[in-house]
């Protein structure tokens, strides 16, 4: 097995405990990842509180410093790949559209205008607002996106001049200890520190006095837990959180039309996104036909090992996740709803869930009310919009959201009624590097991507001067 080691100062470390990482398209460990005690993330964040005082010296520097991480990370974009859907479960190629996604997010911001605000200037004074970076930031990411989710974090941090202790998750850690490796050769020691462990090695960096920024993705759980670590000493968070994604499709849909766009809003990445489709909303008119396609091509989709390049749909990625998903479907249909197509684990030792078609599904299911975060979407039909609109409304999440219609001005102005960081029209999962994306309610606190990315990794300044 490959010993990967975490990146500390500039140099590769191991440890005496290690964790196991399983791959779940065999259900089985197939690397180990270092399990850093608390003595590791002191000597990180005393690395990266060191490495700040010249990095946030020259943004040039640091600008062409990102444009050479993101070649780097281009430049070995099959191994990072290879590693990432072994340890991750999703296709080789989505692996890969993931490793370039993180490169074209670094490339964005190695460009990205960053101007002081002038808010006034006469003969008597100048006033403006300058960004500065805010010091050691903890980047803690989840195990759905990786490579990207830590890119979205790196890249505007390094922008703006922090440095960056990282912590990926004990599910998928990894890439990320690949991307460190190949980024020590790239970077000054001790811009970027990456660790190995699981939620205890996250708290205590967390709560370590030298971070003063922790950009948080994972689940609504722990982002309370990290909202209350930070008051104490009011670092700053942005907070990245669950959802339970609504889509309403409208009367007047071409079935056909849409279909694919639900079909993959809902199943990309094994329905393991934040943003993704989590409860499906279709007006009577439509009901059948959406149903029928939908389940058409439930049946058609090819779910394996993400290593075989006919694989569409991997694995769910543990166990934990995939007893979670096997457990609300099962509720779903012990409390009168009808499983249309999967509903059962595959036969093999990987955590396999084909494509699950819920209908009949009501709030009050756990299927409906939380969020399901797997292979599984359940369908619930309606007659009257506004009591779509309340349902969509009615929970505690607000990632994304988005309305299906032949008249897409309609359906902005409909969207714009739902609770959501995003509200898509006739698309759900729609990204790129300078759109903000972020959670209202439980979803979240402060946006990634973008100016607005760059923003929350920076501390403003108003300056005034009497000429
Ligand atoms: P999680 O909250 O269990 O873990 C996320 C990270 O936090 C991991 O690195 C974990 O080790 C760490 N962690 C756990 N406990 C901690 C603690 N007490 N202190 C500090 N760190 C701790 O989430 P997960 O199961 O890995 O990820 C799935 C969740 O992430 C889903 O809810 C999904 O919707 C959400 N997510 C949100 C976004 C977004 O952008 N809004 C994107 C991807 C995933």
């Amino acid at each position: 097995m490959d010993q990967y080691g975490m990146l500390i100062d500039g140099r590769l470390v191991q440890t005496a405990e290690r964790d196991d990482v399983i791959n779940p398209a065999l259900g089985a460990p197939f690397a180990s990842c270092p399990r850093a005690t608390q003595a590791h993330v002191d000597e990180a964040v005393a690395a990266a509180a060191r490495a700040f005082k010249t990095w946030r010296q020259d943004e040039g520097f640091r600008r062409q410093k990102l444009n050479e991480c993101a070649a780097a990370i281009q430049g070995r974009a099959q191994e990072i790949a290879t590693l990432l859907s072994q340890e991750q479960g999703k296709p080789v190629t989505a692996a890969m559209a993931e490793v370039f996604g993180a490169a074209m997010w670094i490339q964005y911001y190695a460009a990205l205008p960053i101007e002081p605000e002038i808010i006034h200037d006469d003969a008597e004074k100048q006033i403006k607002v300058v960004r500065k970076p805010l010091g050691v930031v903890a980047a803690i990411t989840p195990w759905n996106f990786p490579a990207i989710l830590l890119a979205w974090k790196l890249a505007p941090a390094f922008l703006a001049g922090n440095t960056v202790v990282a912590k990926p998750s004990p599910f998928t850690p990894l890439t990320s200890l690949m991307v460190g490796d190949i980024l020590k050769d790239v970077l000054p020691r001790g811009v970027l520190n990456v660790l190995g462990g699981g939620g205890e090695v996250g708290a205590i960096l967390a709560q370590h006095p030298l971070v003063r920024k922790i950009s948080f993705t994972g689940s609504v759980a722990t982002g309370k837990k990290i909202a209350a670590y930070a008051a104490d000493d009011l670092k700053r968070t942005t907070l990245e959180l669950g959802g339970n994604d609504p889509a309403i499709v409208l009367d007047d849909v071409d079935p056909a039309r849409v279909a694919d766009g639900l079909f993959w809003g809902a199943f990309q990445n094994s329905g393991q996104i934040c943003s993704a489709i989590k409860r499906l909303y279709v007006h009577e008119k439509v009901y059948e036909p959406i149903v029928s396609a939908l389940v058409a091509r439930a049946r058609s989709v090819k779910v394996g090992n993400g290593l075989d390049p006919d694989t569409q749909l991997g694995p769910i990625n543990n166990q934990m996740q995939l007893e979670k998903v096997i457990g609300m479907v099962d509720a779903a249909r012990q409390s009168g709803a009808r499983v249309e197509v999967g509903g059962a684990r595959l036969d093999s030792p990987g955590y396999f869930y084909p494509p699950t078609i819920v209908t009949g599904a009501h709030a009050g299911m756990t299927l409906v009310d939380e969020e399901q975060f797997g292979t599984a979407l359940p369908i619930i039909k309606y007659r009257d919009l506004e009591d779509a609109l309340e349902q969509a409304n009615r929970t505690h999440y607000g990632l994304g959201a988005s309305v299906w219609t032949s008249n897409s001005e309609r359906g902005e102005s409909i969207v714009q009624e739902i609770e959501s960081g995003t509200g898509w029209v006739n698309h759900h999962l729609d990204l790129t590097p300078a759109t903000p994306f972020g959670g209202c309610k439980w979803s979240g606190i402060g946006y990634e991507n973008g100016k607005w990315g760059y923003h929350e990794f920076t501390e403003m300044q108003t300056v005034n001067r009497k000429k």
